[in-house]
């Protein structure tokens, strides 16, 4: 039987429900249907009425709250497994398949991996780790975060990026590499730390110029800190039913907590949040999520650290700018001439790294004033291009002048709303990235 019709038989008979609990599961199908809303709705009326010690419960793996019925409704969320209850559904699955026992640190390491999954998906993954050769192994582990990143994914709310880069992958930005080595050397002797009165690390705010390394960062502090990296996309965790919104971020939040130690990237946080404090249905919306994501920051004792990024701070509510927010705010401007001769050193090295001892890298960074870092990428990957397209046999100096000719920097196309953000980023005190 359907759910309306159930619904319907017992609103004709609601003295069968006395001292009952009703369960309807996977009703998120149905709770676009005016009907079904309208019939729970008046159930929900007799149970306020006195419908004698009557409970209904809707199970249902999203949050999807119709207006109508958001006063009588009270959200619970199932809780993520923690790491010894993971471990424990581990060796069942051995003792069942009637695989060999796991070492203890290739158990710790695997129920670590798994950590954010249900039950039921870590049994999916360990079953398809064995199928290959029988058996459960430190080869697997690669699947394991393949399958683990696909699960992340399929959320909808998190995406789980793949570590390529590092700190040796940024040039310059220096003070804020050095930032990042300090809490990662906190974040890896958590305990000894805390025991000494270190503060958990909360996170931190990268602002600044497009283009000049604030992603980059985002990436390498996963990987410096040894942990995944998770990428929370705000416009993917708006929706449109009451609450869905908050509900998502709470999700997101708890499902990086569940991950933790983790990086937790957001990228682009001032479009997530422009609007706080407006007028209108958009806006409250946003306000909200806004409050629900600043007092976790704020109370947020958990090994999920926040990368966030951003590329104006004038739309930003003020409120996550105060001190106690993220552990620092960090201003990235456009690089120096020495960081300029570090980036064309990185990426030239990346493509072509017999040729780069022949390569002027003093006159290249005395060229590029202006330039973002994305700049002289481009301009490294086009002269490598020509010089193929051309049948050279090596990238020159000169070829990489001709591409910066042919190039308009980031200060050329943008330069007054760059002056504009730069007095802003001075005025506010912001951090230097770079010294
Ligand atoms: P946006 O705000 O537009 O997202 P961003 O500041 O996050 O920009 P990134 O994505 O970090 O910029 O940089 C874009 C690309 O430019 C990087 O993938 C990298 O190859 C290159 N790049 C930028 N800055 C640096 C740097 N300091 N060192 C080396 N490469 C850099």
């Amino acid at each position: 039987m359907t759910i309306p019709d159930t619904l319907q038989i017992l609103l004709k008979d609601p003295k069968s429900l006395e001292r009952k609990v009703l369960i309807l599961k996977d009703v998120h199908y149905f709770l676009e249907d005016p009907v079904v809303i309208a019939r729970l709705k008046c159930l929900a009326q007799l149970i306020d009425n006195g419908l004698d010690d009557c409970n209904i419960i809707l199970l249902s793996p999203i949050v999807r709250i119709p207006k109508e019925l958001e006063s009588y409704m009270t959200i619970l969320t199932m809780d993520y497994l923690d790491q010894p209850e993971i471990r424990k559904v581990i060796e069942t699955f051995c003792q069942e398949q009637e695989l060999p026992a796991l070492q203890p640190q290739f158990l710790n390491e695997l129920s670590l991996t798994l950590k954010g999954l249900s039950e039921s998906e870590i049994q999916n993954i360990l079953a398809l780790s064995v199928s290959d050769d029988g058996d459960i192994t430190r080869s697997d582990l690669s699947l394991i975060f393949e399958q683990k990143q696909q699960v992340i994914q399929k959320s909808g709310i998190l995406e789980m990026i793949p570590l390529k880069e590092s700190l040796a992958d940024i040039g310059g930005l220096e003070s804020l590499k050095k930032w990042l080595q300090r809490k990662a050397k906190i974040f890896k002797h958590i305990d000894q730390a805390e025991v000494f009165g270190v503060d958990v690390p909360k996170g931190v705010l990268i602002a600044g110029m497009p283009g000049c390394g604030k992603s980059l960062n985002a990436k390498a502090a996963a990987k410096l800190f040894g942990v995944p990296l998770l990428r929370m996309d705000m416009g993917r965790l708006m929706g449109k039913y009451v609450g869905e919104s908050e509900a998502n971020m709470r999700k997101a939040i708890a499902l990086a907590e569940a991950i933790s130690p983790c990086v937790l990237w957001i990228d682009e946080l001032e479009k997530a949040f422009a609007g706080v404090g407006g007028e209108g249905g958009g806006a409250d919306v946003t306000t909200r999520l806004f409050d629900t994501f600043l007092t976790w920051l704020q109370e947020k004792d958990s090994m999920a650290f926040v990368v966030a990024t951003a590329n104006d701070i004038a739309k930003m509510p003020p409120e996550l700018l105060r001190k106690g927010r993220f552990d620092e705010i960090f201003y990235v401007g456009l690089p120096k001439p020495i960081e300029r001769k570090k980036i064309f050193e990185i990426h030239i090295r990346k493509r072509r790294p017999s040729d780069l001892g022949q390569i002027d890298l003093d006159k290249l960074s005395a060229k590029t004033e202006g330039y973002s870092g994305a700049d002289i990428e481009g301009v490294v990957r086009d002269s490598v291009e020509e010089a193929f397209s051309k049948d050279q046999d090596k990238l020159t100096t000169e070829g990489i002048l001709q591409a910066i000719q042919n190039t308009h920097s980031l200060s050329e196309i943008m330069k007054e709303s760059l002056d504009k953000m730069n007095k802003l980023y001075q005025e506010r005190k912001f951090k230097n990235a770079s010294v």
